[in-house]
């Protein structure tokens, strides 16, 4: 077993070596992501989405650039995938999209948080964006833009249906739908979707939930008859998110909404782990020791002293903190430091002369770096400085012991979405196995710097 992670990486190339060199040398952090992962989690989507019933197409949720994985080059992953659809969440992120050169010959594109007194709605009615709308100023505002463009805008008519986010409530749908009229006989508005969200689907096992989801959809259903009787029918209707794209098929509708499960994880942990839905994580977050040194018994590490070794040890420093998207709220505390308090910290993956070891954040997280408290003397264990640690990855079978970004939201008390939207632009972002997954016009969409 190599005493690094290094070798573990394949490249596709010299040059793909050299990339990932050069960015050892920008950074002592690296975000890895396999497109192959990508790819292979929206061909399952596609195809369990398809198994009964169908046709059911597939939307990549790719806002808070994909995850945090990065727009384009998941974007495009997830087409390669047989997604048909790219949804967002703003404006400029639809935008970016288009002027990757990702054409509505490859792409329906879906975009739904805006502040409608200044969102481009004319940029957007330009490049082909559906536009959703959820208030009556997002109705006025868009016509406005659809006129002076000259061109229909293509609408979904969000619905409130119990979330209590955005959306037209049922005691709003018929002023909405009074001024909708008027817009699609003048020609400025093509109704193409009426959507919703859902609020608990991610607790299949909650009594209570599952019934709180069958009242959305019987809302949902309520909306389709109040704007059938208004002579609206929408083609598309969608409302699953990943929990009910895994856990509902009978509410597939014409379309669903996945955007976690595209980055390989579930929802929600009660639901079970990625591997129970056939999914795999693309992301994995590593970084290099930098620094390796004894220290003596009864020390403390980091600020404050809410860790305090009980032994003499080695303490490894990680070089990244929260100003890369670390949460601080994945530290360690100790028995001999907080004196009441024992929390380990967040996993992290070390390589030793005998094998992977998880050792946990030990002490608070720093704006820059955390310290992991090795247990043992570093030299003995084969630990140097410069070793690649792995704080998540796809979470490898139980040899590999690597921690995944569920493992870390435990931690931090948090969900996997926010431990990889909160990973700062500062890491850098390499992509493994594009050459396989794209062709060469998609390859020429991105940077080639980050190629594995
Ligand atoms: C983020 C989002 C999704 C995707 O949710 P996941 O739980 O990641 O699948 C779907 N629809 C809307 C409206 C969203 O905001």
């Amino acid at each position: 077993m190599s005493v690094s992670a290094l070798e573990e990486w394949q490249f596709s190339s010299e040059q793909g070596e050299r990339n990932y060199n050069q960015a050892l040398r920008e950074y002592p952090a690296q975000v890895i992501v396999d497109l192959a992962a990508l790819r292979d989690n929206m061909r399952h989507l596609v195809d369990i989405t398809n198994r009964e019933g169908g046709p059911t197409e597939v939307m990549g949720v790719v806002k808070a650039d994909a995850y945090g994985h990065g727009l384009v080059p998941s974007a495009l992953a997830a087409l390669a995938g047989g997604a048909t659809w790219l949804g967002v969440a703003q404006a400029r992120e639809a935008l970016a999209l288009r002027n990757a050169g990702i054409g509505v010959d490859r792409a329906r594109v879906l975009t739904w948080v805006n502040n409608p007194l200044h969102a481009p709605y004319d940029d957007l009615i330009a490049a082909d964006v559906d536009l959703s709308v959820a208030t009556l100023t997002a109705i006025q505002k868009i016509a406005e833009a659809a006129r002076a463009v000259g061109k229909p805008a293509r609408v979904h008519i969000k619905v409130d249906t119990g979330f209590g986010r955005n959306g037209f409530t049922l005691a709003q749908i018929d002023s909405a739908i009074d001024l909708l009229l008027p817009l699609v006989d003048e020609g400025v508005f093509e109704i193409v979707g009426q959507w919703s969200h859902l609020a608990v689907a991610d607790a299949p096992a909650v009594g209570e939930f599952v019934e709180k989801t069958d009242e959305q959809i019987r809302v949902f259903e309520e909306f389709t008859s109040r704007l059938h009787a208004r002579g609206i029918e929408p083609r598309i209707r969608h409302l699953a998110n990943t929990a009910a794209t895994l856990s509902r098929p009978e509410i597939h509708y014409d379309l669903v909404r996945p955007g976690v499960a595209l980055y390989g994880y579930e929802a929600d942990p009660a639901m079970g782990t990625p591997s129970k839905y056939e999914l795999r994580p693309a992301m994995t977050l590593q970084a290099q020791l930098s620094s390796v040194k004894n220290v003596g018994a009864g020390e403390g590490l980091s600020y404050g002293r809410v860790y305090v070794t009980d032994e003499p040890t080695s303490a490894a420093i990680v070089p990244v903190g929260y100003a890369d998207g670390i949460h601080r709220s994945a530290s360690g505390f100790n028995e001999a430091g907080s004196k009441h308090v024992n929390k380990p910290g967040a996993p992290v993956r070390v390589m030793t002369r005998d094998g992977a070891r998880i050792f946990h954040v030990s002490g608070r997280v720093c704006m820059d770096q955390f310290i992991l408290d090795l247990h043992g003397d570093a030299e003995n264990m084969g630990v140097h400085i410069g070793d690649t640690v792995e704080l998540f990855g796809p979470g490898r079978g139980e040899d590999y012991l690597e921690p995944t970004a569920d493992d870390w939201a435990r931690a931090a008390d948090t969900i996997s979405y926010e431990i990889f939207t909160c990973l700062r632009n500062r890491v850098p972002r390499l992509y493994a196995n594009a050459f396989e997954v794209l062709d060469e016009t998609d390859l020429g969409k991105l940077d080639q710097s980050t190629l594995l």
